[in-house]
């Protein structure tokens, strides 16, 4: 009997190379294997007949081949074939078929799926996949395989391994697979849960997303909506929301600092403001302030879409660790930003007095050596820098509050990623209350710390807020960042006019460039942003140091033209944009570097060439580095060459909206959650069956149940049932993601 825990390459049938293959897909155990779900299913119970079918329609058609052959246009060989059903014939063609040649032979059956077209009166397939169903004389075991593909509905599976795991090939080795399932499937979802959700047997589940029965709706089985789909789908995300709601509760049970929130502090606050506050910084810092004053450890994310002001509220926190006595570290993920967060602290916070000290790779060893004992010391009260500068070695006298400024894309998988880097949570906080531990806990300075009075020696954690400007979209914000609280900057500072975007060919670009001086020669700053793409990054890199050549010598040869680009020395990227801020720079030639972060007001019109290459999620974010200031902004989005079909509907979009979540939502759409959330980037396993966007309504409903399974045993579901479910839960998690430590 096959148990799910059975590593694949022992499943009957696969042997170490395929288990290689399949490594490569994510499937390691008997379980993968049957979670490798269909990702469309053929009706092969009521195949059409030729005669009925429409055009425009997709279709399964199994048919007979007549005649096949390759013609050669002068363009391109096209492949065609004759299939026939009786009388009825239809014509199937393949553009650049020649790889077919040998391919079918007359009194073969086939299943053929595709687009019906019309061509010259004459219905046909384009392009169809096919599957070869029996040969004209086939033996007996092959008839008997024949009854997984004909006279059912047929699952359709993704191929493997470059082709050499064919659909085919899945059908008969997860049939075979499910055969000899054992028949005790632990069922670790408690029964109160199962009831409220009517979810179907597991073993059961298992077989009909695979086999469906023959009355099973086509709709529901593409959609994903099946019971036997809702139910595997309900289980991934219950679990994953069962570890994230317990991550959560765990959180809040440890020890943290006990903020004081006095009138002192509130004048401290005050005294910073350079402007009003808008209605969602209030609220949003008001949040921050109350999980500060608890005593146990803030773990809050706070969102917010470009341009919303978030950097304030941050400051705001800041000085409640500071006015606390605590000190707090704010990482940024570049060192530009870093910088520029440096500049805005200096200017906003030093006249009250704070001690802000930035650190960042490119200074001189004895000045980073010099800096690090001003923290150690306690002298420094906030400390500005790198995410990976401040994770490496930095000792605080006391950490008080950690802000993180997360480069947008930066999901919860990635953050577990990192945590199990560190060995631990948020690494900096942690080893900051780890090294006062370690040196026998040095005693708190003054009585701020009120959280464990009496008791010096328990280090407390640290806060935590973390800054992102993915505007994800709330359910799935509340899922993906399940381990934090959320506070949404949802209000523009007044004074902004919205952006006009618009798009052009580069064929324009003289009048672009002409626009550009017109806007600069009345007194505002223009970015023009070229994409250089790690991948060509060399060739990209040429071709934008080119194109500063041109604008500073040929277009704009007597305006201040400079250039920006990620290869650049740090101290002179320092420099530009400084310069740039200061208004020096008229004309901020850059690669993507701006991309996070940058905030100059006077900036109002932004180029971006090759606007088609960028994503729409980026395309949002570079644009969000104008439309500061009072003044119009302008984005022009520039083409050149060919423009794919979604590059079209990306850039439709941007001259569409200026709404951040629109535009996520959008982006979440096209590219998908794993693309959307870096989370393939990072070679993090996508989910199994669930899909965040589709599943948005099951989401939710597993984090309610989890919630309710966490909240301990009632007259519904016992403590063994919860336990149960607990164990099952870290067990997939440390598979998934590799953490022990959860729970
Ligand atoms: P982001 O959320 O993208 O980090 P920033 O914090 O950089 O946004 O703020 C964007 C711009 O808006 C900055 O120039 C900042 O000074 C300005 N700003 C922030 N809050 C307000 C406010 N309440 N009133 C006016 N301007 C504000
Ligand atoms: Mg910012």
């Amino acid at each position: 009997m096959l148990e799910p825990t059975t590593p694949v390459q022992f499943v009957k049938g696969i042997g170490p190379r395929i288990a290689e293959i399949l490594a490569a897909k994510g499937i390691s155990t008997a379980d993968d294997l049957l979670h490798y779900l269909p990702f469309r299913y053929e009706d092969r119970v009521n195949p059409r007949g030729i005669a009925e079918l429409r055009v425009g329609e997709m279709a399964t058609v199994i048919a007979e081949v007549r005649t096949s052959g390759l013609f050669r246009t002068r363009r391109m060989p096209i492949f065609q074939m004759t299939a026939g059903q009786g009388r009825a014939r239809l014509k199937c063609i393949w553009f650049n078929g020649a790889y077919l040649k040998d391919k079918f032979q007359p009194g073969q059956m086939l299943a053929l799926y595709g687009r019906v077209e019309e061509n010259r009166g004459e219905l046909q397939l384009v392009q169809p996949q096919f599957e070869i169903l029996a040969e004209p004389e086939g033996d007996a075991e092959q008839k008997a395989a024949e009854s997984l593909e004909i006279g059912r509905i047929v699952p359709i599976y993704e191929s493997a391994g470059q082709g050499k795991l064919t659909t085919r090939w899945f059908r008969r080795i997860i049939h075979s697979a499910l055969e000899n399932l054992t028949p005790e499937l632990p069922e670790s979802i408690p029964a109160a849960v199962r009831k409220r959700m009517n979810l179907v047997a597991s073993r059961d589940a298992l077989w009909k997303v695979h086999w469906p029965d023959a009355g099973e709706s086509l709709n529901d089985l593409q959609s994903s909506r099946t019971a036997a789909h809702i139910r595997l789908i309900f289980e991934e995300l219950f679990f994953i929301e069962l570890g994230l709601e317990l991550k959560r509760r765990e959180q809040k049970a440890q020890t943290g600092i006990a903020f004081k929130l006095n009138d002192r502090v509130r004048e401290a606050i005050k005294k910073i403001l350079p402007f009003h506050p808008t209605g969602a910084q209030k609220r949003t810092l008001k949040e921050i302030a109350a999980d500060m004053e608890k005593p146990y450890p803030m773990r809050r994310l706070l969102q917010g879409d470009v341009g919303s002001g978030k950097t304030l509220v941050a400051f705001e926190a800041a000085i409640i660790a500071i006015e606390n006595g605590y000190q707090v570290a704010l990482m940024a993920p570049t060192e530009i930003l870093a910088q520029q967060h440096y500049f805005s602290a200096r200017q906003i916070l030093e006249p009250s007095g704070y001690r802000i000290v930035l650190l960042t790779g490119s200074l001189e060893d004895d000045r980073k050596r010099e800096i690090r004992r001003h923290i150690a010391q306690g002298n420094a009260q906030l400390v500005i820098g790198t995410h990976a500068l401040i994770e490496q070695k930095v000792e605080f006298d006391k950490l008080g509050l950690v802000i993180v400024d997360e480069q947008h894309r930066f999901g919860v998988l990635q953050r577990f990623k990192l945590m199990k880097k560190s060995g631990e949570g948020d690494s900096t906080a942690r080893r900051a209350s780890l090294d006062r531990t370690a040196e026998g806990g040095r005693p708190h300075m003054g009585t701020a710390g009120g959280a464990h009075s009496g008791n010096d020696n328990i280090a407390a954690e640290p806060d935590v807020l973390v800054m992102t400007a993915t505007p994800i979209p709330r359910t799935l914000a509340l899922t993906l960042y399940g381990d934090l609280d959320i506070s949404v900057l949802d209000e523009m500072p007044p004074g902004r006019t919205p952006i006009v975007t618009r798009r052009v060919g580069d064929e324009r670009a003289n009048d672009v460039w002409q626009f550009v001086r017109k806007q600069v020669t009345a007194g505002h700053q223009a970015y023009v942003v070229y994409p250089v793409i790690e991948k060509n990054e060399e060739t990209e890199l040429k071709a934008a140091m080119k194109m500063y050549g041109e604008l500073s010598k040929k277009v704009f040869p007597d305006l201040n033209v400079a250039v920006l680009h990620g290869r650049m020395e740090a101290d002179l990227k320092e420099q530009v944009m400084r310069l740039f801020q200061q208004g020096k720079i008229q004309i901020l030639v850059s690669t993507t570097v701006i991309e996070v972060g940058v905030d100059v007001p006077n900036a109002a019109v932004m180029v971006i060439e090759h606007a088609e290459r960028f994503g729409l999620s980026q395309l949002h974010q570079l644009r969000g580095r104008i439309g500061r200031g009072a003044a119009k902004s302008y984005c022009i989005l520039m083409t050149g060459g060919k423009v794919s079909e979604e590059a079209e509907r990306r850039l439709d979009a941007m001259v569409r909206t200026n709404d951040g979540f629109q535009i996520a939502e959008l982006d979440l759409e096209m590219r998908g959650p794993g693309e959307f959330f870096g989370t393939r980037q990072a070679g993090m396993p996508s989910f199994q069956v669930a899909n965040l966007i589709r599943d948005r309504d099951l989401l939710e409903l597993a984090k309610k149940e989890a919630a309710a399974v966490l909240a301990g045993p009632n007259s519904e579901i016992s403590q063994s049932e919860i336990d149960n479910a607990l164990r099952h839960m870290r067990t997939r998690w440390q598979k998934t993601y590799g953490l022990v430590e959860v729970g």
